[in-house]
């Protein structure tokens, strides 16, 4: 099997037929956005050995790979379209590998309703490393921005963080009392966020994904905003299992704060439209409040006092 077979007999199936992608017979794919619309476009490449294990398998690789990028959408308050998949292989790849990659990215293609229009396959002297460039619309001046976050605007997390942080660890062998299926799930298989873009697109000043830690993307926002928060340690930023590993000594909150691979939102709403996030089925929490000015995110221990963390979140530098 060469390189064209693989591209007819595995990628081709991830296009579901739809026209834009010429059968992935041309040399680009040809796109159309709505009218009345803008389109978002985002990239993120996954290198094995540092955004996933070199043990993991093709199934974990596509589900994260699609997932992540699919969060960004979900940041932006776009609705996912169609995304590239460029893939660099160390070596020849199985049929196996191929069919069984191919498979999780249909099933996650169905369920967040997108599709592939192209991509590129190549060779590599290194690890296997896989990027997907998503596209996604939203109605024009609809998309949320980091940057539009305002003074006294309500902070809200989409959702509990730190399980995959703890999935990694659990992964790795070093959660022996935890060996739980749901933190590794949280890490392989994050959930995007796109159940909220509607609701981002009506209310939210401002949102960002978590993929580098709840603190380093705090900071990310409110810089952008030119604002600024505290945040206060809380058990409510964590869930059940977390919490408890916290109590056993096992981990700390500020493990949790600043490791990666959430992919919940931070949310940036004005105080008279929060209800509207802490009212859904999954509520959202709250997690502050922004306040004009610049410096970094001051945060606060359970007992209110300041924290010296010593690093925020994942830089690849
Ligand atoms: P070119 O030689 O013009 O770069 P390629 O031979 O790389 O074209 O690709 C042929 C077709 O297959 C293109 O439509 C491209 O988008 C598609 N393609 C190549 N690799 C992938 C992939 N990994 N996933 C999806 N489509 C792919
Ligand atoms: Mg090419």
């Amino acid at each position: 099997m060469n390189e064209f077979n693989a591209i007819e007999k595995y990628f081709r199936k991830l296009t579901m037929g739809r026209p834009e992608a010429l059968e992935l017979l041309d040399d680009a794919a040809a796109l159309t956005i709505p009218e009345g619309h803008e389109l978002l476009i985002s990239s993120d490449t996954l290198n094995a050995g540092t955004h996933f294990l070199e043990n993991a398998t093709a199934k974990e690789i596509a589900h994260k790979a699609l997932r992540v990028n699919l969060s960004d959408m979900a940041a932006m308050g776009a609705k996912p379209y169609a995304y590239q998949l460029c893939i660099a292989f160390p070596e020849k790849p199985s049929e196996q590998w191929l069919e069984s990659f191919t498979d999780a990215l249909l099933l996650d293609q169905k369920e967040f309703g997108v599709f592939c229009s192209g991509g590129d396959t190549t060779s590599i002297k290194g690890a296997l490393s896989i990027s997907i460039t998503m596209m996604g619309t939203a109605p024009k001046g609809k998309s949320i921005k980091r940057s539009g976050g305002q003074d006294g605007d309500a902070l809200l997390l989409s959702g509990v963080i730190g399980d995959a942080f703890l999935g990694l660890k659990a992964l790795r062998g070093e959660l022996d009392n935890c060996f739980n299926a749901s933190v590794i799930n949280a890490y392989t298989r994050p959930t995007p966020r796109l159940d909220l873009i509607e609701l981002l697109q009506a209310h939210a000043n401002a949102a960002i994904d978590i993929s580098d830690g709840l603190v380093a993307d705090l900071n990310h926002l409110c810089m952008t905003s030119k604002c600024t928060t505290d945040l206060r340690i809380s058990d409510s930023l964590f869930s059940k299992s977390a919490n408890k590993l916290i109590d056993t000594g096992a981990i700390t909150a500020e493990n949790l704060i600043t490791g990666g691979d959430d992919y919940q939102l931070i949310i940036a709403v004005p105080q008279e439209k929060k209800h509207l996030f802490l009212d859904l089925k999954i509520p959202c929490i709250e997690i502050g409040k922004l306040k004009k000015g610049s410096g970094a995110v001051q945060i606060l221990n359970q007992a209110g006092s300041s924290l010296n963390l010593k690093q925020t979140g994942w830089s690849h530098f």
